[in-house]
């Protein structure tokens, strides 16, 4: 089988890639090992604009933001809802009044609030919070959707794929029966494990999050505060995470798993129940500088990489598989921040 692009790994980043690549008249085939050690069937999907102790605006996130939402909504899997920020004590709150004046912060932050109750009763907020524009991805539905496509297309095998296995020269990239002109790595953090770009500076990070039905009242949006709680309905909740650099796997653990479910109850004024019906952990691809890894190979140049996405792939994820797939195809730069060639080679 020929085609223009063998692509490893369907996770968030070679799916949307494939979908660029595909609207480009391009042929790809998807080598994946049926998401084993997928983070984005592990995430969330959070869109959220101001984060950290600082409350500060992700870099981009404006132009990242629209981008993502106007793709993610042709996909069918851009689901808007606001996310209700609590602070934690009076400087974080002065510090939200300030971002209200900032202009770019401005447009995502919808009201903020000063005291405990203001916007709902059962919330423990005592310091006041900030409603902002927010989303989430349905990226379950996502990959199911994307992957049923390559399969009708008979453009994805399910396998697990050793670098190791595939010929590389001048003509082009052989593995199995694949014929493909360039290949390209959107394995996620395995990429940091093994492979031609592990030379890259990854700082990949474990991180759990468990789905509960609990004894409270539904909410209109997300609650965020030194994490997050995702209302799905009916009294389901999905709720995370934590970081963690060390003993990189897909294996949950209970004491995670007991902070979870403590952070949760903490977000309510009263005694909340809960039933955990799941538990998942996953490794986010980050970054030692929090921008993607996008580009070629220093000594390589039918290998690629797409990948790096971090802790928030949903905005980044859209607008940069269309602009990789540009410079794949059209030869476009690619934003030098972006651009692995800003790290030497090993
Ligand atoms: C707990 C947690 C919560 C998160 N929450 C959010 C959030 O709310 N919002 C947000 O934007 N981001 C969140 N993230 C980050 C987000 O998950 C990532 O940015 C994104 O999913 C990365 O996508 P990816 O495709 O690069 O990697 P992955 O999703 O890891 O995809 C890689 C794919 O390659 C496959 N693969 C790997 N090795 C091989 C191999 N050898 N052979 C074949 N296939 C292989 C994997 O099975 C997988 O299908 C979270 C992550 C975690 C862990």
């Amino acid at each position: 089988m020929q085609v223009d692009f063998l692509i490893v790994g369907q996770g968030l980043a070679g799916s949307l890639l494939a979908k660029e690549l595909l609207r480009r008249g391009r042929t790809v085939h998807i080598v994946d090992d049926g998401w084993k050690s997928a983070a984005s069937q592990v995430a969330a999907g959070l869109m959220t604009p101001l984060t950290g102790r600082r409350f500060t605006l992700t870099k981009d996130y404006p132009e990242l933001y629209a981008a993502a939402k106007r793709r993610l909504t042709v996909l069918g899997v851009f689901r808007l809802t606001e996310v209700y920020r609590m602070f934690v004590d009076e400087e974080q709150r002065a510090r939200g009044l300030k971002r209200t004046e900032c202009t770019s912060c401005r447009p995502f932050i919808t009201r903020l609030t000063a005291r405990r109750g203001e916007v709902d009763g059962d919330l423990n907020d005592e310091f006041g919070g900030a409603l902002m524009e927010g989303a989430w991805v349905d990226l379950p539905r996502m990959l199911t959707d994307i992957r049923q496509e390559l399969q009708a297309a008979a453009c994805l095998t399910e396998a697990a794929f050793d670098p190791a296995d595939a010929v590389v020269d001048a003509e082009g990239v052989t593995w199995r029966q694949v014929h493909a002109g360039a290949i390209i790595y959107c394995d996620g953090y395995k990429s940091a494990l093994r492979g031609p770009f592990k030379y890259l500076p990854w700082q990949p990070a474990k991180g759990e999050a468990v789905t509960l039905r609990a004894s409270v009242a539904d909410k209109p949006f997300i609650l965020n505060r030194e994490g997050w709680a995702l209302p799905l309905g009916q009294g389901v909740w999905r709720t995370g995470t934590n970081w963690q650099w060390d003993q990189l796997n897909e294996t949950p653990t209970e004491p995670q798993k007991d902070k979870l479910v403590r952070r949760f109850q903490s977000y309510f004024g009263q005694e909340v129940q809960v039933d955990v019906t799941a538990h998942v952990a996953g490794v986010r691809p980050c970054t030692a500088d929090n921008h993607p890894f996008m580009g070629t190979h220093p000594r390589q140049g039918r290998t690629h990489l797409f990948n790096g996405l971090g802790p928030r792939g949903t905005v980044w994820a859209p607008l940069m598989a269309d602009e990789m797939a540009a410079y794949l195809c059209e030869g476009t730069a690619l934003r030098k921040e972006c651009n692995l060639a800003r790290f030497p080679a090993a």
